[in-house]
């Protein structure tokens, strides 16, 4: 069994393809004749061009037009006057093209994977990709090519090029492994939106993996098993099964309105890490985001995001979700979230400490750098503030203060913003929930987390397996609370959701929808399935099904009633 970092969801179960890289060494020479030498530099970069263009069709028809668009980085690092200019003067003091395109593109390549923005540090994989393609061609070289794969490969590589994946023979690749590259590469970008199973940053894996070894790839867990038994082949082979038939299944729900058998509307919304991750809402049908957690923001940089680089990356949101609702969560430091260029201090009880909007309160000037770039992205689409970990009444009206205050520095400075944003509230503590009803006189909505409000009602750490028993969303303690939180909003006349894990639980959902849920906020593959659930019970089977289970005193008790209920 092997690890690595879970790049795209899915099972992926089939034979490796060890994909051997060229061999582009060469012994350098003098060329004769420097104009030649440049000519045949400038016939490269033009095979490279058209090439990469015709990816880019290609592309366009299998991923869309926005990923396509990822390769265009390659036709302006092929034909960058800067490059240019480097490499035709190299070759004018005697080098020939292949060292003069080394020594240029190995410039560029160091010059951005020293970068501090992760976005840009990962465009060194761009830049690394146009040398190979450009030192292939000069020296006569095949590149690895996968569009011509046998059925249920899984694409074994040290690195996966963003070309090599925009060639990618989508129905043959059944997985791809690869010892290099994150989460936000383009590579793990794309098979994303192939929705191809990927584990990369795999220890080794081109040498540990033999060309027809027999793999089986959890993209999901960040997993690669390889000498499987028969018995592990059969678990995940059914697995792998259940999940195409209930994806193909699902399909029959897209485009269509969330709604309970009865016709009582609901709004299925998506929770998303990154504004990239919006691509994924919109494709898997969402009706806007219900939690766009901004710390994700925070952790992939080395410093405070700045306003314009916050206010870019929620702009990018609200212009993809058109003018669905767009929920973006102010920073939720702390606690399991650990940012480490802030520099808080440890402390005994991190979950019980200084965190989320209390740190966020204690540094106003800071915080105000987030609510502005979130007032001046609300001008381009429907965004609204949700504050975490909420305890007491007036943490939200000082939340309120500093947008009000920001308001009216934007409106001196003639910036853009919606007057009317709304500020809504996290309920997420036993604190929030025992004071939902003054709450919801103070805000223009709610989301309950269930992650968190679970494990603060039960004293059960969310990531501790030894409590796990007691961390559960059906102890009868946290489903009265999720009750009083519901009944409090919806009495209030404000919109109510939920954005914890809860929210997509099948076995759940018909107790929400007698509660009154409004909004169901959920990952963007579990979007079609929530929509499905929520349209088999009316209210009325519903409010039968809750009113048995609030009578019964323990966990399993409810969790086997609403198993025995389910449909
Ligand atoms: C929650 O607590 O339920 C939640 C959605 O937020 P997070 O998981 O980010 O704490
Ligand atoms: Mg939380």
């Amino acid at each position: 069994m092997y690890e690595g970092v879970n790049a795209s969801d899915g099972i992926g179960i089939g034979v490796a393809r060890v994909a051997v890289e060229p061999d582009l060494s060469f012994t350098p020479f003098t060329p004769d004749d420097a104009e030649a030498e440049k000519e045949r530099f400038a016939s490269a970069r033009d095979k490279f061009v058209a090439q990469t263009e015709a990816q880019i069709e290609r592309m366009t028809e299998t991923v869309g037009e926005e990923v396509a668009a990822i390769m265009q980085a390659h036709i302006e690092f092929a034909t960058d006057d800067g490059i240019k200019d480097m490499v035709f003067g190299s070759i004018d003091s005697g080098m020939c093209a292949e060292q003069a395109v080394s020594e240029a593109y190995d410039m560029y390549y160091t010059m951005f994977s020293q970068m501090e923005d992760e976005l840009f540090r990962e465009r060194a994989a761009d830049v690394a990709d146009v040398k190979t393609g450009l030192l292939a061609d000069l020296l006569g070289q095949e590149l690895v090519d996968l569009s011509t794969l046998p059925e249920n490969s899984v694409v074994v590589v040290h690195e996966l090029t963003p070309s090599m994946t925009a060639d990618i023979d989508k129905d043959n690749v059944a997985a791809i492994l690869t010892e290099t590259g994150g989460r936000t590469s383009h590579s793990a970008i794309i098979a994303r939106q192939l929705e191809i199973p990927a584990v990369l940053s795999v220890p080794d894996i081109t040498s540990n993996v033999k060309n027809g070894d027999m793999c089986i790839v959890d993209g999901t867990k960040g997993k690669v098993i390889v000498d499987q038994t028969p018995k592990e082949l059969e678990k995940y082979r059914l697995e792998a099964n259940r999940l195409a038939e209930e994806k193909a299944a699902l399909e029959a729900f897209r485009g269509q309105p969330t709604k309970t058998a009865d016709g009582i509307e609901k709004l299925l919304v998506a929770n998303i890490g990154n504004p990239e991750d919006a691509n994924g809402a919109v494709e898997h049908d969402a009706e806007g985001v219900g939690l766009f957690r901004s710390e994700f923001l925070f952790m992939d940089a080395k410093e405070l995001p700045s306003e314009d680089a916050q206010f870019a990356a929620y702009q990018k949101v609200a212009l993809r979700m058109k003018d669905q609702p767009v929920i973006i969560r102010t920073l939720d430091v702390g606690g399991d979230k650990e940012i480490p260029y802030m520099n808080l201090q440890a402390e005994e009880n991190p979950f019980m400490g200084y965190r989320a909007v209390r740190y966020c309160l204690a540094n106003p000037d800071q915080y105000k750098v987030q609510l502005r770039a979130l007032l001046r992205a609300s001008a381009f689409g429907d965004i609204k503030i949700m504050v975490p970990l909420v305890t007491a009444l007036d943490e939200i009206r000082q939340v309120k203060e500093l947008v009000e205050e920001c308001k009216a520095e934007l409106k001196a400075e003639g910036v853009q913003f919606n007057e009317k944003i709304e500020v809504g509230t996290m309920v997420e503590t036993p604190a929030a929930s025992l004071i939902a009803d003054d709450l919801a006189e103070e805000c223009d909505f709610f989301s309950i987390g269930t992650n968190d409000l679970i494990g603060y009602t039960m004293c059960a750490d969310r990531g501790n397996d030894r409590v796990g028993y007691l961390y559960t969303v059906y102890q009868p303690a946290v489903l009265r609370s999720l009750k009083r939180i519901i009944e409090c909003g919806n009495e209030a006349g404000i919109l109510v959701g939920m954005c914890g894990e809860a929210a997509s639980d099948p076995l759940l959902i018909p107790v929400l929808i007698s509660f009154g849920l409004g909004e169901f906020s959920v990952s963007a593959p579990s979007i079609l399935r929530t929509r499905k659930t929520i349209s088999l019970w009316t209210k009325e089977e519903a409010d039968a099904l809750t009113e048995k289970v609030l009578k019964l005193k323990t966990a399993n008790e409810v969790k086997a009633a609403l198993q025995a209920a389910a449909k």
